[in-house]
């Protein structure tokens, strides 16, 4: 009978590898981690990976692809993976892949990304089409903006025109509306062998500066002429009012039911919708993220709804390796690879 001995589980050391390569243990396999050089220390230090390959750059990642294949390894991609090797780029990767590779294109395409969440029935922010049509509070972001750097708040078309002054090389953004309440992101995990969608976490981000703006009062803001950034630091972990509870399920497997007609199989294993709560509780949606995000993190020991599910720690990384150690044994590994 085939089982996890016969396989290794291999990520690329950023992001949240620590807590895919730590799961990855938990339920058995071996596993490796592919390091930028001089990167290798956290991974080492926290004695998570059985082996690291040092490479020069992650975008050379295809030059160690056959090193991955001898082994049998199952590559677990997350956010920094992705960005490194560019969606288009993620078709060409030949070793054993966690998850739908076709989809991680709907999720870099904003336009496509915005027809998936409006077909699944979320709520956006509207999108203004010209900067003249500016008529409530609107965030601007810039294509390729990394980490929430460069963008920045308008009221009015002059408001808007008189900011982007400051940017004169950039000419491709979005005018989205700006939405007044708390973010809140939502960490899910579809199974394709149970075909059933769990809540895994909750997580809001610690973003510079604007996690530290309410530190000093608003004349101080405008005398120090602060702009908002929204650079990630960290996650802070979150558990939400209850009530909300059912309609985030429904969110959640109305994205994956979509997701079917969207591409091949769909959406599978874990996902993050990525929203704003305003004070009517309407839950704003401002992204998805298709595979595992960072804000999963602060749970490696699990969070308050997985230990109500597992009663053992499980963390999303786990989670994955849970889903990828059944499909073995009941000899499905097509149904965990794409
Ligand atoms: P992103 O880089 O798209 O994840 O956004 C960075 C941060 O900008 C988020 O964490 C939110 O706090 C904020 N943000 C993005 N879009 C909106 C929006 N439409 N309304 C309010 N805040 C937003």
């Amino acid at each position: 009978m085939p089982s996890v001995s016969d396989y290794k589980i291999a990520t690329i050391g950023s992001h949240s590898a620590l807590q895919i390569l730590k799961g990855a243990k938990d339920e058995g396999f071996e596993t490796i981690c592919i390091c930028a050089k001089g990167k290798s220390k956290p991974y080492e230090s926290f004695r998570v990976a059985d082996k690291i390959i040092e490479i020069d750059d992650f975008a050379n990642f295809f030059e160690i692809e056959d090193q991955l294949i001898k082994e049998n390894a199952i590559l677990i991609p997350h956010g920094s993976f992705v960005s490194y090797i560019g969606p288009q780029k993620m078709k060409e990767v030949k070793v054993m892949h966690y998850g739908t590779k076709g989809i991680l294109e709907w999720e870099s395409d904003r336009v496509k990304e915005r027809k998936w969440l409006l077909e699944a029935n979320c709520k956006l922010p509207k999108i203004f089409s010209s900067p003249e049509e500016i008529d409530r509070p609107v965030i601007i972001k810039f294509h390729g903006a990394h980490g929430g750097k460069g963008y920045f708040i308008a009221n009015s078309p002059e408001d808007f025109y008189e900011s982007m002054r400051q940017y004169p090389n950039e000419s491709k953004y979005v005018i989205q509306e700006y939405i007044v309440g708390v973010p809140i992101y939502a960490h899910f995990f579809y199974s394709r062998l149970n075909q059933e969608l769990e809540i895994m976490s909750f997580d809001k981000r610690y973003e510079s500066n604007a996690d530290s703006i309410g530190r000093i009062a608003a004349r101080d803001q405008l005398d120090a002429n602060i702009r908002t950034s929204y650079t990630i630091t960290g996650n802070i972990p979150i558990v939400i009012r209850e009530s909300m509870l059912p309609s985030i399920f429904e969110l959640g497997e109305s994205v994956v039911n979509i997701s079917k007609k969207l591409v091949g199989d769909g959406l599978f294993g874990p996902f993050c919708l990525e929203g704003i709560v305003d004070p009517n509780l309407n839950f704003y949606v401002f992204e998805i993220s298709a595979r595992i995000v960072a804000g999963t993190n602060p749970f490696t020991y699990g969070s308050p709804y997985t230990w109500l599910r597992y009663n053992e720690p499980m963390s999303t990384g786990r989670r994955i390796a849970r889903d990828i150690k059944e499909a073995i044994e009941q000899n499905h590994l097509d149904k965990v690879l794409g």
